[in-house]
């Protein structure tokens, strides 16, 4: 048995992870590993493997990933300090889980 995508299984809520921030089109919580004080990660729930992959039709998605990235640094208070979004795609780009993810990356 192929096992299922381990940020479709966050997105659908079969696997116990805190969620901060859920809409329709996205979820956001923590990354496990973190690279700075406040690491986040913004995942559309839609199955997209990567950046690669995106298509005409998910232009709201990607859209809505930004605006609830700005939205999200605003909540955790480190909009003034200032933050990096960025998105790995594929293996060279140091992309580690093939479901499309913008990482949010603050509060030095
Ligand atoms: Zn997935």
């Amino acid at each position: 048995m192929k096992k299922k995508c381990l940020f479709c299984q966050i997105a659908n809520r079969e696997t116990p992870t805190e969620i901060l921030f859920e809409n329709d089109l996205l979820v956001v919580f923590k990354d496990i590993k973190p690279a700075a004080p406040l690491h986040l990660l913004i995942v559309p729930k839609k199955h997209i493997r990567s950046i690669n992959d995106l298509t005409e039709s998910d232009r709201p998605i990607l859209s809505e990933l930004l605006m609830t990235a700005k939205d999200m640094a605003e909540r955790q208070g480190i909009a003034e300090s200032g933050y990096r979004l960025f998105f790995n795609v594929e293996r060279g780009g140091g992309q580690l889980i093939f479901h499309l993810h913008l990482h949010l990356i603050g509060g030095w």
